[in-house]
């Protein structure tokens, strides 16, 4: 039997890999820094998920309790990886606590970290407390609370969601689109119209990228079922009158200056590559991409291999992803580390 398999980070992704691993007999190791599993969904607290409308807490929730009571999975938690050396099918890991471990492989999972919206100023977040994040109003969701103003708790009437908020940018360094967040923001606002049905909803868009099937579930559903309205603009800054935030900025399609009152500003933050990266690239020898994401192998022949072999990596590591991607990726990195260790022929960068 070889030794365990190296699962590092214990989100969507990992989970489903180390799942994966064990339903076909591999014993796995599950490294997570966070004393609790489920990734992002979890941890920042996300609401009802698209495209499938269950709650993060239920369907990833379900994921973890799967991987917890799986005797093939050992988990650790609060734990990290400081020193990873040897070959394929046998690798030593030195972890924070002191402890070492032999594994055969290792599988790294290790996500993304969303986009901070201080880097951001002229936009209002951290001036302005009714100017949030829609991890926040995820969270208003997801406790019960329901979506309110922070400064003085009551029920905006208006809302304005900003796309793109650290993504597209290359001022700040952000070129990539993060992938999720136009459908992500069509959700809320119809879950905020719902809610608060006398509550006007504005998105102030680029272009909307509600991708494949998305576009009729959430960006028409949002318009013609729940009367959101998207605006085309390049947004200036958002201040406040003292009395409500005000956005201005320019309507791109007639190409007028707008300002508009609101009583909650939403950030749609984009997802940056973790901030552990350069340790991570540091301490499994694997190469990064000019962005600071983990640099994939090959996109078709070895997608799931990195630039050391038997070193494999999946889900939002490697670029914003979404959840059903970041699971289809940890599947096929179990599949990947598998046929390298059934084989003895490590993947390697190609
Ligand atoms: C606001 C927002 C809402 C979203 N909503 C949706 C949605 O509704 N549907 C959807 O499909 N997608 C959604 N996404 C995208 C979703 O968050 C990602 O697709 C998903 O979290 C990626 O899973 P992952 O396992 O690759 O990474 P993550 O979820 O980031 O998990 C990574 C795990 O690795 C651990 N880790 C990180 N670094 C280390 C380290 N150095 N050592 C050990 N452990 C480490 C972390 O603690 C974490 O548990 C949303 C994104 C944002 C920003
Ligand atoms: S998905 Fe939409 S909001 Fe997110 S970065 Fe891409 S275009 Fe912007």
């Amino acid at each position: 039997m070889n030794d365990p398999v190296l699962v590092l980070g214990g989100g969507p992704a990992g989970l489903s890999a180390a799942h994966a691993l064990a339903a076909a007999g591999q014993n796995v190791l599950l490294v997570d820094k966070e004393n609790v599993l489920g990734g992002a969904p979890i941890l920042s607290g996300y609401a009802k998920l698209v495209p499938s409308g269950e709650w993060a807490k239920d369907a990833i929730g379900g994921m973890v309790d799967r991987v917890r009571a799986d005797p093939r999975i050992e988990v650790l938690t609060g734990e990290r990886v400081m020193r990873f050396d040897g070959n394929p099918g046998a690798f030593n890991v030195a972890l924070g606590s002191g402890a070492t471990r032999a594994v055969s492989a290792a599988i790294l999972c290790t996500g993304f970290t969303h986009f901070d919206s201080v880097n951001k100023p002229e936009w209002g977040f951290g001036t302005y407390p009714d100017v949030v994040t829609t991890t926040q109003v995820e969270q208003m969701i997801s406790s019960g609370r329901g979506v309110h103003c922070p400064s003085d708790g009551r029920k905006p009437a208006r809302v304005a969601i900003l796309l793109c908020v650290g993504s597209r940018d290359r001022q700040i360094g952000r070129e990539w689109c993060s992938k999720i967040c136009c459908t992500v923001s069509s959700n809320l606002a119809m879950e905020i119209r719902e809610e608060i049905p006398e509550c006007s909803v504005y998105i102030y868009y680029m272009d909307i990228r509600t991708f494949g099937l998305y576009e009729d579930k959430y960006y028409w559903e949002s318009q013609e079922k729940h009367h959101v309205k998207y605006i085309k603009a390049r947004i200036a800054e958002v201040t406040s009158n003292g009395d409500r935030l005000i956005v201005k900025g320019e309507d791109t399609l007639v190409k007028r200056p707008i300002t508009i009152p609101f009583d909650l500003v939403v950030h749609a933050i984009g997802m940056d590559p973790n901030v552990d990266n350069m340790t991570i690239s540091a301490v499994f020898d694997v190469q990064l991409e000019k962005h600071g994401y983990l640099a994939k192998a090959s996109s078709y022949s070895a997608m799931c291999g990195t630039s050391r072999p038997g070193v494999f990596t999946a889900g939002a590591a490697t670029g914003p992803e979404t959840i059903d991607d970041s699971i289809a990726q940890g599947q096929a990195a179990a599949m990947a580390a598998l046929a390298s260790l059934r084989t003895g022929l490590p993947q390697a960068a190609e």
